[in-house]
Formats: C-alpha cells, sequence, structure tokens
C-alpha cells in the first residue's frame, strides 16, 4: 500500500506514521527527518536546507523532490511506503505523479491551530535518533533522554512558538490545497486527530481499511 500522511505540523503525523509502520510492515519515510539527519552529517541537501528549516519555511521543491526520489528507489519501498511530509506542495504532488507512482490513499490528520501550538511547545526529539516526544502527553522516562537510543531529547529549533506561527501559515497557504487535490483524485480520508493518540491510531487504521 502506497501512502500518503498529511496534515499540519504538529497534527501527529510522524507518530501515526509509525503506527501504520508496524500495521502493514511498510517503511515510514518523513523528509524532515531525512533533511535533519542530512543537516547532522554537514552534506550538501543540509546545508540547503538549513535558513529555510529553521524559519519554518518550506526548502525548495526541486531538493525535496530529489530526496524522495532518491528514498523511494530503495529496496525497501517495493510493498509500498508511507509518506509522511511529502508532498507538501502541489508541484511536489504532481512531481510524484509524474514518477508514475500510484497512490493508494491519502489520510488528512485534522487538528486546529490552536492545539498544534499547544503540542509542539512540548515536543521534544531525540538529537541522534528522531524519536519524538512530548513534555505532557508522551514524557520519555528520563526527562531529556531518549527511550530508545539515550540521545539527548532536545526542543526543536523550528517548535519554538514564532516559528510554529510561520510554519502554520505556510501549511495553510501551500500544503491545504494538496487536500482539495487527493480530493478530486479520489483518494482523500478526513480523520480527527484532536484527542488522544490511541483514538487517532484508531480511526487511521479504519481509513485504512475503508
Ligand atoms: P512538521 O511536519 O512538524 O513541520 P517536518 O519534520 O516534517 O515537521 O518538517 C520540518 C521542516 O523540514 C519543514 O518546516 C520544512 O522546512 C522542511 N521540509 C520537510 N518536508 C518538506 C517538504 N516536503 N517540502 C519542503 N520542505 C520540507
Ligand atoms: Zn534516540
Amino acid at each position: 500500500m502506497k501512502l500518503i500522511l498529511l496534515g499540519a505540523p504538529g497534527a501527529g503525523k510522524g507518530t501515526q506514521a509509525e503506527v501504520i509502520c508496524d500495521y502493514l510492515n511498510i517503511p515510514a519515510i518523513s523528509t524532515g527527518n531525512i533533511i535533519r539527519e542530512a543537516l547532522k552529517n554537514g552534506t550538501e541537501v543540509g546545508l540547503k536546507a538549513k535558513s529555510y528549516m529553521d524559519e519554518g519555511k518550506l526548502v525548495p521543491d526541486e531538493v525535496v523532490i530529489e530526496i524522495i526520489k532518491e528514498r523511494l528507489a530503495k529496496d525497501d519501498c517495493k510493498n509500498g511506503f508511507i509518506l509522511d511530509g511529502f508532498p507538501r506542495t502541489v508541484p511536489q504532488a504532481e512531481a510524484l505523479d509524474a514518477m508514475g507512482i500510484e497512490i493508494d490513499k491519502v489520510i488528512d490528520i485534522e487538528v486546529a491551530d490552536e492545539k498544534i501550538m499547544q503540542r509542539l511547545s512540548g515536543r521534544r526529539v531525540c538529537s541522534d535518533c528522531g524519536a519524538s516526544y512530548h513534555t505532557m502527553y508522551k514524557p520519555s522516562k528520563a526527562e531529556g533522554v531518549c527511550d530508545k537510543c539515550g540521545g539527548k531529547t532536545v526542543l526543536r529549533k523550528d517548535d519554538h512558538p514564532d516559528t510554529v506561527k510561520e510554519r502554520l501559515s505556510v501549511y495553510h497557504t501551500q500544503t491545504e490545497p494538496l487536500k482539495d487535490y487527493y480530493e478530486k483524485a479520489g483518494k482523500l480520508q478526513i480523520v480527527e486527530g484532536q484527542e488522544e493518540v490511541k483514538d487517532t491510531s484508531a480511526l487511521v487504521i479504519k481509513a485504512l481499511e475503508a
């Protein structure tokens, strides 16, 4: 199954991508994580992306399209995949179509902006493996330490409130039109993501089977 998760930053795409990954045994692919990894390794892609990312802007389409092309060509994507954070603009969606990739379903996770502001200020991510936590909703066992790898968990630079506002505005203008794009293609499933993680997961699984 080839899936796309849509939704605002902080809607819980990453968390639900992991749930689907376990459920369907297909890889979850996050362009955000790939870019952060590239940044950490000091590669050219990372350097190109850094200033955009820090300001809450989108990395240019041609950069992320190249990233996703490379990633989807890998062996583990043969039986399907979950895209988390791609596409984020109409040209990115068109590029995916142009690659000849037939997406089965697009699940859009809906969360109100106020709730997102609240969530992202409490989000912590592992600076080593990228695992995601929340000070209120999903704390790591030891404060500041990743459960999975023992790395340090930190507030992402782009999770600071002013940057979150910018990301939300970018989302509404550039990414939200994708709902229409995939609705017209008959692929869109909308899921309510306001409540607890497990409630959203149940709805996501239902949407997969619908
Ligand atoms: P979130 O979904 O919480 O905003 P991500 O980790 O998916 O976080 O993305 C963080 C940042 O990485 C984005 O603000 C953007 O700068 C960059 N990025 C990730 N995916 C894309 C994409 N498909 N197109 C453009 N920029 C992207
Ligand atoms: Zn970790």
